[in-house]
């Protein structure tokens, strides 16, 4: 029988739509019947498992599931040895101590001897350790962030993205514990056959994320204007340059990081770049 590689995804959350989104950019297509537990890809050698979340860990660790898709802050909070593989860039959140406005803060020392609420008590344990600091723990499942209104803490340490919970109720973040994003994480001891369609999957899913991080960059110059304008742009391979019908006018493409296109923009228009486009790229393979 043919090796399948099982990849645990969170059953519901936050976390199982961009998994399933970059399935699906690296040509992975799942039949998922909604109330499944294990569907299969027809496109790859690939079960997916719809896990809870918090036990994902102990599975990839027993070997139920090979690899998985999950937040580094799950990860660190289970302590359970597995191979971080590949950054997936989405789900970016930060684990952070937050108390009620107004507190006086001027550093984690303020935390001693403390009541904290956390749903992550093994991180908390570990930055309060790294600070040389005593405070009580308290472990909450969910809601943490009412936990200092109903006077069950003093602060709270629980994942922060926009801020606005944490905002609704009434408190202000004052230290990052933990920045987290989605991983693609591994059992160690894949056999060889799993570790080679790990490669594979591998190599489509850093396809996917250089493609994700970079654009494609055309526009328009005068001939005289084109040594200027390459000047300007951030070495990837020497850029194209093809003319136009109307002479003396050059068409340049390159492919450019998005977050460094927005720094250089004005200069291209400076230097004379006209109809200027940036287009997605679907895949990107160095
Ligand atoms: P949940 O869907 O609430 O079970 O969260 C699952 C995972 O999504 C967490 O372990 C984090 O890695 C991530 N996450 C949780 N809250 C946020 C947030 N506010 N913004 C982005 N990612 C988050």
């Amino acid at each position: 029988m043919q090796t399948r590689l099982q990849l645990a995804v969170q059953k519901s959350g936050r976390l199982l739509e961009g998994s399933l989104s970059i399935l699906k950019e690296c040509g992975i297509r799942i039949d998922n019947g909604k109330e499944q537990l294990k569907a299969s890809a027809r496109s790859f050698p690939l079960d997916v498992l719809y896990l809870r979340n918090s036990d994902i860990p102990q599975y990839v660790h027993d070997g139920v599931a090979d690899i998985a898709i999950l937040g580094e802050n799950t990860v660190v909070e289970k302590q359970k040895p597995l191979e971080m593989v590949q950054a997936l860039g989405f789900s970016k959140c930060r684990l952070s101590i937050a108390l009620p406005k107004g507190t006086p803060w001027s550093g984690p020392h303020e935390l001693q001897g403390k009541r904290i609420a956390t749903s992550y008590p093994n991180t908390l344990r570990q930055y309060l350790q790294r600070h040389e600091l005593q405070a009580d723990i308290h472990e909450i499942s969910g809601s943490v962030e009412i936990a200092p209104n109903i006077g069950l803490a003093d602060a709270i340490c629980d994942l922060v993205s926009t801020g606005s919970t944490l905002f609704k109720n009434g408190l202000e973040e004052k230290e990052v514990v933990l920045p987290s994003q989605a991983w693609l994480v591994a059992n160690p001891q894949l056999v060889d056959e799993k570790k080679a369609l790990l490669d594979q999957l591998l190599f489509r899913i850093q396809s996917v994320l250089e493609a994700r991080n970079n654009k494609y960059l055309l526009m328009n110059a005068p001939d005289e204007k084109i040594a200027d304008i390459i000047g300007i742009l951030p070495g990837m391979k020497s850029p194209t340059v093809m003319p136009l019908a109307t002479g003396g006018w050059s068409s340049i493409h390159t492919v450019i990081a998005e977050d460094r296109f927005w720094e250089i923009i004005d200069e291209l228009k400076r230097q004379g770049a006209e109809g200027i486009l940036i287009i997605p790229i679907e895949k990107m393979i160095l």
